[in-house]
């Protein structure tokens, strides 16, 4: 009998793994990202300049923006009942038909690419590289909550019930991609959503929401599935996220904003994707010429607005190899091409507005042991352009290297060993993304077991989660509330009331 029942438990456990893997890995359908536009084909070439072209005339404030604005308590009262209303249409449809209407979002945005391109050129300075890809990120999250709201139905032993009312406030530094993901994730939950657009972002939202309408349109859905909602930040804003009926609250933004949202409403059920203060590793066996390559990249693409940027990197090792790679590095940062996206040389932007106080002390003001290697510079009378600045000599538990600056500068530490290195990404409050250029199979692994970040990078950039592929988001203080990663498998889930099957007799 005892033979019988050892020989029974492993083959229990073995067809058990193999359902779950079924679950996730097999049974999941196959998922195709949208492609990035091919500069390199000529027709796509002549596309781009007429993008810039237009991006040079485009001019600013728009009427259809203008419509939004919700001045007044009675209008924010008409926008929260509607959008609730209208969720009982969008939630009585067969979960089906939402995924089909969510990938013709996808279809629209993907038909708005140039113009999405263009507004967020003009509106916040992002250069064509930088955009391009962001609008296949905006698609790929419409067409992938759209393929995993069927799935929604399908969680062995628990039940996902839509929420009343969702409130996406996203930020200006991916306001194609992140709006999008936002808005087409709670509508994949099976919620109706106010999204209210960054200051900076308004024109770009407004194309998204556009794009949405006309796939609700052909569905013969009402717009008020999703209410577009411009409001003055510190009244109407902060009304708009502390009624209870809202019950979800999606949140791109600094740590320091999840806070306050904490503060309006302590109960607020929030999904918060907040600051980073990001770091590369480099250590003596990397290949050094891709390290620089990918450090330029991560720390001053959309000049280092982003909050997966790398601000910090850490050489491993005081010897010639580290000294060869610094100079290579301040070499390659001083060889970007710095200017606005209208001129398709452009290979850093400017930053969205004049830098706030805690920009304006990282582009300006060292601290013990540090000097410049480049010092920013400001290129013009807009207060926006800089070029890149790289200070050396970052101490351990300095404030250069605790903070976030969300800018064109960038930090190099050393390290004598690589633990200490961890140790230096570690001590950092937020832990969000982490990368490492090393061809030392044991130095990656330990790396990979002790750093504390979400989105973890081995020998390639930073930046540029891929939908699906690499879901995104962070741990420590670069997350609140549920801290499952936008893009994956878990996380329509969080925008539900859900609860496991009931147990009956
Ligand atoms: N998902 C983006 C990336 O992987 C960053 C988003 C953000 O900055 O909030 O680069």
């Amino acid at each position: 009998q005892l033979e019988y029942e050892s020989d029974l438990v492993p083959q229990r456990r073995r067809t058990q793994n193999r359902k779950t893997e079924d679950f996730t890995e097999a049974s999941s359908p196959a998922f195709a990202n949208a492609p990035d536009t091919d500069p390199h084909l000529p027709a796509n070439r002549a596309w781009g300049l007429n993008i810039i072209e237009r991006m040079a005339k485009s001019s600013l404030g728009d009427a259809v923006v203008a419509d939004h604005h919700v001045e007044t308590v009675a209008q924010l009262e008409t926008a929260i009942s509607a959008a609730i209303d209208a969720g009982k249409v969008w939630q009585d449809l067969s979960v089906t038909t939402r995924s089909q209407v969510l990938i013709r979002i996808g279809d629209r945005l993907a038909a708005a690419r140039s113009q999405l391109i263009e507004v967020m050129g003009s509106e916040t300075g992002k250069t064509i590289d930088q955009a391009d890809p962001e609008v296949s990120e905006g698609i790929d999250f419409a067409r992938y909550y759209g393929q995993q709201c069927l799935e929604l139905d399908n969680i062995p032993g628990a039940t996902a019930r839509p929420v009343e009312l969702t409130v996406a406030t996203p930020p200006w530094n991916f306001p194609t991609a992140i709006p999008t993901g936002s808005v087409t994730s709670a509508l994949a939950a099976g919620s109706p959503v106010i999204f209210k657009p960054a200051p900076q972002a308004q024109r770009t939202g407004a194309v998204i929401v556009q794009a949405i309408w006309e796939a609700l349109d052909e569905f013969g859905l009402p717009h008020d599935i999703v209410r577009f909602v411009i409001a003055e930040e510190s009244t109407i804003g902060t009304k708009l996220v502390s009624d209870p009926r809202v019950q979800r609250v999606i949140l791109t933004g600094g740590y320091e904003t999840a806070r306050l949202f904490r503060r309006l409403r302590a109960d607020m059920p929030l999904l918060g994707e907040t600051s980073g203060k990001n770091a590369i590793i480099v250590t003596p066996s990397g290949d050094l010429d891709l390290a620089v390559a990918d450090v330029v990249d991560s720390a001053f693409g959309h000049a280092g607005q982003k909050c997966s940027a790398a601000s910090l990197v850490i050489m491993v090792g005081r010897t010639a190899v580290s000294r060869r790679f610094h100079r290579q590095l301040i070499d390659a940062v001083n060889s970007l091409v710095v200017d606005y996206p209208t001129n398709p040389q452009a290979q850093m932007g400017p930053v969205v507005d004049e830098p706030g106080e805690k920009l304006a002390r990282g582009l300006t003001k060292l601290e013990a042991g540090q000097r410049w290697n480049l010092t920013p510079q400001q290129l013009d009378n807009s207060g926006r352009l800089y070029s890149p600045g790289v200070r050396s000599g970052v101490q351990p538990g300095s404030e250069y290297h605790m903070t976030e600056y969300f800018g064109p500068i960038l930090g190099v530490m050393a390290a004598d060993t690589l633990k200490e290195a961890i140790d230096y990404v570690n001590a950092v409050p937020y832990g969000l993304t982490s990368g490492i250029h090393s061809l030392d199979p044991a130095e990656i692994a330990t790396w990979s077991e002790h750093i504390t970040a979400g989105n973890l990078y081995i020998n390639r950039g930073i930046t540029g989660a891929i939908v699906r592929r690499q879901p995104f988001g962070g741990w420590k203080r670069s997350a609140m509330g549920p801290g499952s990663k936008a893009g994956g498998p878990n996380y329509l889930i969080g925008l539900t009331d859900w609860h496991d099957e009931p147990l009956t007799l």
